[in-house]
């Protein structure tokens, strides 16, 4: 096992901008790092240069004790899945398996050995004999990580392996990877666009934009502590409002409603901005008929006009369509520049209680747990709180 260290990797292809800009980062020995991202972002530009599938424009990649910017793929010691798990449909499960071993010379007894292991270790034992055209989806996948983990490689590499999967097998196979590589304790890194796959699988996330990275943290801190505008519409689901507000001292005055930051900490962050852009989760909403008296005192309400509601059994979805007043949204199209047009919409999401009576075409009261709310500079995209 080893672990890696990204120093100011580049990744330049022509002369556009870099699709992977400075990026440090530090992956520890058996850690499961994730990168996430939008497509395009550089994820898997990293990822193939960590493995040496591309070469460092500029930087250092440092795996173990050694700088492997010029070391060949086969002599990195890692193990790769990659997103099409490319079986060799003539082979069988075992021989599927066993291939890295035969590539390395492995003896026949060591192969065995290894193949009935890691066989039983992902539950294929009973399909070693079959083809892969025999298989299921799910058990396709599960050859092509036996296939990387039967070597014994410093670390596991895996890009976007579950995005072929449908979303109840995909779901299964994530928490196969999560205890297979908790078992193993083996060094990965993990690339996905798919935000619930990066809060659910790693120890630590980090999150790329433009080739940049943005944030690093446990899934905890990028929900809670996101530190722009992108990390946190993009780590969430349904994901953050953000709703543009004028302040007036210590209240801010929102396309659904005037309310009060009580908490010292916020006020400050907002200084004497005149506008601010204010991040509310989903959940951080609830019908005020549901909100007891204490719990009111420390968050502010609103009257919205809700015209959709969707009862998912656990939660219901309220959708609150609001205009921002024009003046408003044209300073924030000239100060921001972080801003992506999509972000600035014109309905919020609530995520309330399931025994919330809210229904559609009604106003409704809507209880708003201030103490949670992020104050964002919309010039800079950076979370002031
Ligand atoms: P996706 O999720 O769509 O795979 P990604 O985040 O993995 O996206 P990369 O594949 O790393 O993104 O690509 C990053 C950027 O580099 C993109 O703008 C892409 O067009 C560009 N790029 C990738 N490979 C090449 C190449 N061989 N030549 C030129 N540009 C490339």
């Amino acid at each position: 096992m080893a672990a890696i260290t990204m120093k100011n990797i580049v990744k330049q292809y022509g002369d556009g901008f870099p699709a992977v800009n400075d990026v440090s980062l530090d992956v520890q020995d058996g850690e499961f790092m994730i990168l996430v991202g939008p497509s395009g972002c550089g994820k898997s530009t990293l990822l193939r240069m960590i493995v040496g599938l591309e070469d460092i424009t500029a930087g250092e990649m440092v795996i173990g004790d050694r700088v492997v910017n010029k070391v060949a793929p086969r002599e990195r010691n890692l193990s790769m899945v990659f997103q099409n798990y490319a079986l060799y449909p003539h082979l069988t499960v075992y021989e599927n398996i066993a291939f890295p071993l035969r590539l390395a010379k492995t003896s026949n007894e060591e192969v065995q050995r290894r193949v009935n292991q890691t066989a039983e270790l992902l539950e294929l034992t009973e399909h070693l004999e079959r083809k892969p055209a025999n298989l299921s989806g799910g058990q396709r996948q599960r050859v092509a990580m036996g296939r990387a983990i039967v070597r014994q490689a410093d670390a596991f590499l895996f890009d976007e392996p579950l995005s072929n999967l449908d979303a109840k097998l995909r779901g299964q196979m994530r928490t196969e990877i999560s205890r297979l590589q908790r078992r193993l304790g083996v060094t990965t890194v993990y690339v996905t666009h798919d935000q619930t796959e990066a809060m659910t699988l790693g120890d630590r996330v980090a999150v790329l934009r433009r080739g940049v990275l943005q944030q690093v943290g446990s899934p905890r801190e990028l929900y809670e502590e996101p530190v722009n505008l992108f990390v946190a519409g993009f780590i969430g689901s349904p994901s953050m409002n953000f709703l543009p507000a004028s302040v007036d001292g210590s209240f801010l005055e929102t396309p659904l409603g005037r309310f009060e930051l009580r908490d010292e900490r916020k006020i400050e962050a907002v200084g004497d901005r005149s506008v601010v852009l204010v991040g509310i989760r989903p959940e951080h909403f609830e019908d005020v008929s549901l909100v007891g008296e204490e719990k009111k005192a420390r968050g502010s309400i609103v009257r919205a006009q809700v015209d959709v509601t969707e009862w998912l059994g656990n939660e219901l979805y309220a959708y609150v369509p609001y205009e921002a007043p024009e003046d408003l949204a044209a300073q924030l199209r000239d100060l921001s520049r972080e801003l992506d047009s999509d972000q600035l919409r014109t309905q919020a999401v609530v995520a309330l209680d399931a025994a919330s009576l809210i229904s559609p075409g009604r106003e409704a009261e809507l209880w708003i747990d201030t103490t949670k709310v992020h104050i964002f500079d919309p010039a800079t995209g950076d979370n002031l709180t």
